[in-house]
Order: structure tokens, then sequence, then C-alpha cells
């Protein structure tokens, strides 16, 4: 009997984001499950959409479950997270004595340390497990990959969906990628594109991604990846990368040629479709409803604050009749809520945190209806899972048309169950706003094609021109024909 040991360790690293991840946030969960060890992953993890569920589901081999952790993109994972996470993995693997190794990573987490964190974990499980054993690791599609996860891994793949609805088939192949490298070693073939695609553009429900992707399907050889990368992220591996894997060296090499061809003549496709805040809600005025307007900048699903107050504040000026806004970060507001009471009236500071970003929005609102939270999710991505939010609350600005929901724990709304969670349907309302980038499509998308994006100030900008850059690789495209970095790297 085969015995292969599995573990997950995710976290989307947004190295501009003004706070850091604690070790605390992988513990507690949150949209994500909190940290789980050992044999309590069967249970964990059944049916989730995540790639370890889709791995351990499929794999015909003896598991030796080790543990998962994940948490809420955002700043430097602390190194202490890192020590302790990594180091229980790498013992448990020891320990173990796998006959293969499949690792469930994202692909762009950086420490203090580590800015190429992943690799550093293939590192250290590589020198336990000796250069023999097969290690498979599945990504995020927003992943930034080194050729040092191409050397370390014998197999990689990646989610092909963004909105991500297919976790746990990525997790499935990854399976069957494991499976025939059991079988015998395959060649690699790896390549980085010099280019950084602003979040919003690597959508595959839009061109050119959608067609990017369809043609790995096309392709003649074992496997073959695109990671579209996560821009912001200050490291010298930040941006897209390629992969192959066949028997014949030749095969890969010929498949991760054309892709590079085929992504260098789609640059000037890419298009991050964003619109001024305020000009968003004008359009979205004048269109039936309902219309969703996401507010990508601030999606604390790519390391934002969540609580920017942009887009709010565009609601407020537009006097828009009817609108909804799910989920403000902000656990003072929503704990002033709750020791008021449903039914009060209080005046509030919503949101604004960060002066870079936003101001407060200062407002006497109604507590319309409170929650713990805790809820399922019922969306493509999410479903299945369960939610711990914290206090939640469904605040009515005063004298508005406006309702703002708040929650104490950072998360992307890309589920419609953030809005249900204090009794509001969506579908019946004319201006759906939500914090998010692109995810919010797989489920609200279900409720109506006219979609919006607006540009407001966060910590994820998609001009990537605005952002600080100083250590990307040298000639880096900041966007799609946005300057050329002249980094050292
Ligand atoms: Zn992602």
């Amino acid at each position: 009997m085969i015995r292969v040991a599995v573990a997950g360790f995710q976290h989307e690293t947004n190295t501009f984001a003004p706070f850091p991840t604690p070790l605390s946030l992988f513990k507690t969960g949150g949209a994500w499950p909190a940290l789980t060890r050992g044999a309590s992953l069967y249970e964990t993890m059944h049916g989730l959409n995540i790639p370890l569920s889709g791995f351990m589901a499929t794999c015909p081999h003896e598991m030796m479950p080790i543990l998962w952790a994940g948490a809420e993109p955002g700043g430097y994972v602390e190194d202490e997270a890192f020590e302790a996470i990594t180091g229980e993995i790498v013992t448990a693997v020891a320990e173990a004595q796998p006959d293969a190794l499949y690792l469930d990573l994202h692909g762009a987490m950086v420490t203090r340390a580590f800015d190429d964190a992943e690799a550093e974990i293939l590192r250290r499980l590589r020198a336990v497990v000796g250069p023999d054993i097969p290690i498979v690791a599945s990504f995020d599609l927003h992943a930034n990959l080194s050729p040092a996860i191409s050397e370390l891994a014998d197999g990689v793949t990646l989610y092909r969906t963004y909105p991500h609805t297919d976790l746990a088939d990525t997790g499935a192949r990854a399976a069957h990628l494991l499976d025939r490298l059991l079988q015998g070693p395959l060649a690699k073939a790896y390549a980085q594109v010099d280019l950084l695609v602003p979040i919003t553009a690597q959508a595959t429900e839009f061109e050119p991604a959608r067609s990017l992707y369809a043609m790995l399907d096309d392709l003649d050889v074992t496997s073959a990846d695109i990671a579209m990368g996560f821009p912001p992220a200050d490291i010298p591996n930040c941006g897209p990368s390629l992969f192959a894997y066949d028997p014949d060296p030749a095969k890969a090499r010929a498949a991760v040629d054309r892709i590079a061809a085929t992504f260098a003549a789609a640059e000037d496709t890419f298009d991050a479709r964003l619109e001024p805040a305020q000009a968003c809600v004008d359009r979205a005025l004048t269109l039936p409803g309902p219309v969703v307007i996401a507010d990508p900048q601030d999606n604390p699903g790519a390391g934002g604050t969540g609580e920017t107050t942009g887009v709010l504040q565009a609601l407020i000026d537009k006097k828009v009749p009817d609108a909804v806004l799910s989920m403000l970060y902000d656990p003072e507001a929503a704990a002033k809520a709750h020791a008021a009471g449903e039914g009060a009236e209080i005046e509030i500071a919503l949101g604004g945190a960060f002066p870079e970003y936003s101001q407060p929005v200062m407002a006497t609102v109604i507590v319309e209806r409170l929650s713990d939270g805790v809820f399922d999710f019922t969306g493509p991505m999410y479903g299945g899972a369960r939610a711990h939010l914290g206090f939640v609350a469904r605040l009515k600005l005063n004298g508005t048309g406006i309702t703002v929901v708040v929650g104490s724990r950072r998360s992307q709304n890309a589920d419609q169950e953030m809005f249900r969670v204090v009794g509001i349907e969506p579908a019946d309302h004319t201006i759906i706003c939500v914090k998010s980038g692109v995810h919010f499509m797989a489920d609200y998308l279900r409720v109506t094609d006219r979609i919006l994006f607006a540009e407001s100030p966060g910590a994820n900008p998609c001009h990537l021109e605005t952002l600080p850059y100083t250590r990307l690789r040298a000639g880096v495209r900041l966007g799609p024909g946005g300057p050329v970095t002249g980094n050292e790297g």
C-alpha cells in the first residue's frame, strides 16, 4: 500500500497591506476552516471546495493526514506563524516517512524572513523526504511561483477558474498527477511572464483569461498550468508563471512556449474594468436593478482592509433610493450595535480606520438586525462551509435608502449569505455593493449580469504603477502596456 502524506498551508500575502497576519488568524479560521490536524481532517474537509478535500476524495492510496491551516489574505505572515505551522508539518512528515507527499498551498505567501515562503516549505520537506519521494503541490491561480518551486516539486497544478469554483477539482487533478508520478518521473518545463496582470483583469469569466485557460485542455501534454500571479507583492518572483509536464521534455517545453506566446499576444486585451466609484453609482442608477457594484481595490480577499468608505460615500452623495452593502469590516461598530440592540437608533462612525484610503462615515443609523455571524455558505465557492464572522449587524442609514452590513472578521463577500445572515435578500435590492474583486461573480451572476467595478482607494490597487515597488525583478511590466521596472530584484 502506498502511503501519501497530505498537508495544507494557505496564505495570500499583500506586502502593501497595513497589518500583519499572526498565528491566531490561522487558528480561528473565518470563511476558511480553523487549523485542523490529523484524522480530524477527514470530517473537516469532507465535501468542501478546498484542494485538500478534492485530493482526499480522489487519491486511491492510503492517506496520512497531517494538518491544514489557512487565513484570510492580508499583510506579511508573521515569522512565528510560519515557523509554527511549517515546523509542525515538517516534523510530522519526517515521522510519517510517506511514499509520496501532497501539499495544498497558495503560492503567494510572504514572511519577513522568506519572500518565497512556499519554496522554503518545499525546501524543508524535500530535505526530510529525500530526492526520490514524489512531491505534488497545488496552488491558487493567484500564485507568484518562482523557479525554485518548479525545481523542488515533482508536479505542480493550479486552480483554473477565477472566481475559484474549482478548488476541489484542482485537488483531484493533483491526485491524478501524483498517481502518474508514482509510475515514474515526468520532464518539467517552466517559464515566467514579465507582466503583472491587475487582479480584475485575471477573471476567467472574461477574455483573454477565458481563452488562455481553455487552451490548457488542447495541449498534448500530461499536465499544463498557468499561474496569473498576485500583483500586490513586492518580491522578485511576483507575476505569472507557466508549467508543463510530460514524459517527452520537448513536448513539455513546446507547451510552455505556446502558452507564453498566447499570453504575450493577449497582453493588450487584459482590462481591469474599473470606473470611478461616483461614475459607477451614476451608471448603476441608469440600469434596471439589481446591479452589483464590486469594490476590488478594498477586497479583503486580496489583503484589503475591508472597511474603506469610498463606495459607501458615493452612495450617500448620489442619494441612491435603494442600496445594500456587505460586509464592512468594523468590529467596533458591530459591537456598538450589539450593545444598543435591535431597533435602537445610534450615532456611529463607519469604517475609514486607515486615512491613507478613506475617512470614517459619520451617520445616525437604525440597528435593524443582529447576528452572531455563524451561518452556512450556499454559493458555488464556499458552499458547504460554515462561516464564523463574529458580531454582525444590519444598519440602516437614517433618512436614506442605504443599508450597511458590518462584521467583526475581515471577509470577502463572495456569497449571498453575507447579506442573508441579517435578513437581506440581495436580489430584492436595486444596488448591491460587495467588498470583493472577482469572486462575488460566482454567486451574484445567478442574480444579475449587470456588474460594475468601482475604483475606490484601497490596499489592492489595480493601477499597478501606483504601488511603491522596490524589489521586482528587472524587466517586469507594471500592467498591460505599463512601465517596465528597472529594479535589480
Ligand atoms: Zn486566488
